[in-house]
């Protein structure tokens, strides 16, 4: 052991937002790279606006991450003796009934501590020995230094990196609502490998050219002076990229997996190939997938692309080349090779014919790979599309 210790400490009054997830990471891989042990503790003084179930939405949410933690969680409401017992040595000034250290209320009235004097007692007390956190905190240190030579110990090491900003300037906390929450992004299909890696691009520099990579490759490499030193603006075309990586680097089984949480139902191997390589998120493969077993009516473009006589001639070379459905998606890799070779010689319009046919099995004119898609077509659409030919 190191005897490094980190720690964590999540406010209960709203979900867990990017910003806070990117603290989290920031003593995760500090912890992971030093030998160290990670606290998570939670601060929750101000009683009023805490939340027992959003403090276990943070947990959860933490875990889904992977971001683990060694010790805790602790709850700063569970030591309010301990804050007692250490304002009453502090050197401290009374005004209106309130506990005042430095020109800053530490205590109200009635002795209950506020987040300083808690942080304070309890970095002494967990033994921490870095603090590492946003630079929105950069002016707590002084304060909460000086509180902790108070009370006869020695101050952490702090750390105050840089913050995640939207487009506007705006820090990417709480307040923004659900705008960046690690929950709304799980929900729009962003795995937890891509949303690590994302923050981890925006945190620090880990020497290396790829902008792909895990958590876990990354760990061993962090060093406190690699923190980037400006800001990082949240990128959302950034992270649906980083997204679409993951979920292309995943093997196909568990990437099944993955859309199986979101509703995908039973997929033939073919619709879970080009959902595989056809979206960014988990939501979008999973709609492309159904897609391809399931066409929605066809919209307005696919109506008229439908409406060509060639549509008719393609479908009945298709017909001839198919001895059963579905093919393989070797056969139909040979077999779309062979439609567009005869469709060519006949001298029909390609782009109009294919434009068609796949508007007749997705009800769009737009979509994923064409031998794919006619390997997850079975005999009786493939009757069904019959209707079309004429
Ligand atoms: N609870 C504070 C927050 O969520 C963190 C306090 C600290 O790290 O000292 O911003």
């Amino acid at each position: 052991m190191s005897g490094v210790r980190a720690r964590f400490a999540p406010s209960p009054t709203g979900m867990l937002h990017l910003g806070s997830a990117r603290t989290a990471l920031l003593n995760w891989l500090f912890v992971r790279t030093s030998g160290g042990e990670l606290l998570l503790r939670i601060d929750d003084t101000d009683a009023e606006r805490s939340d027992r179930e959003l403090e276990a939405r943070i947990l959860e949410d933490l875990s889904w991450l992977g971001l683990e933690w060694d010790l805790g969680p602790v709850r700063q409401s569970e030591r309010a003796e301990r804050y007692r017992e250490a304002l009453e040595t502090l050197p401290v000034e009374r005004r209106d009934g309130a506990y005042v250290f430095e020109d800053r209320v530490i205590a109200r009235a009635d002795g209950s501590a506020l987040y300083h004097l808690a942080t304070a007692v309890d970095d002494v007390d967990d033994a921490i020995t870095h603090v590492l956190r946003g630079r929105d905190h950069l002016a707590n240190a002084e304060l909460q230094s000086a509180l902790i030579r108070a009370i006869g110990a020695e101050p952490p090491v702090y750390v105050h990196a840089p913050l995640l900003i939207f487009d506007d300037g705006a820090k990417v906390s709480k307040r923004e609502g659900d705008r960046a929450t690690v929950a709304e992004l799980r929900k729009e299909g962003f795995t937890a490998a891509a949303l690590l890696n994302a923050l981890a691009l925006s945190l620090a520099d880990f020497g290396t050219e790829e902008l792909m990579f895990s958590a876990g490759e990354i760990a061993g490499r962090f060093e406190l002076d690699r923190l980037h030193t400006a800001d990082s603006r949240f990128d959302e075309a950034k992270l649906r990229w980083i997204s679409g990586e993951h979920l292309r680097a995943m093997e196909l089984s568990e990437f099944a997996a993955a859309l199986a949480d979101f509703g995908a139902g039973d997929l033939p191997e073919p619709a879970l190939l080009a959902a595989q390589t056809g979206g960014q998120t988990l939501v979008e493969c999973t709609a492309l997938a159904r897609m391809m077993v399931e066409p929605p009516p066809p919209d307005d473009a696919a109506i008229a692309a439908i409406d060509q006589t060639e549509v008719g001639v393609a479908y009945a070379v298709l017909d001839e080349l198919v001895e059963s459905w579905p093919p393989d998606v070797e056969q139909a890799k040979q077999v779309f090779a062979e439609l567009k070779r005869q469709l060519k010689a006949d001298g029909y319009n390609l782009g109009v014919c294919l434009r068609g046919l796949r508007a007749v099995f997705t009800g769009r004119t737009e979509g994923p790979e064409f031998p794919l898609l006619l390997a997850c077509i079975d005999q009786s659409r493939w009757e069904a599309a019959g209707y079309y030919h004429h």
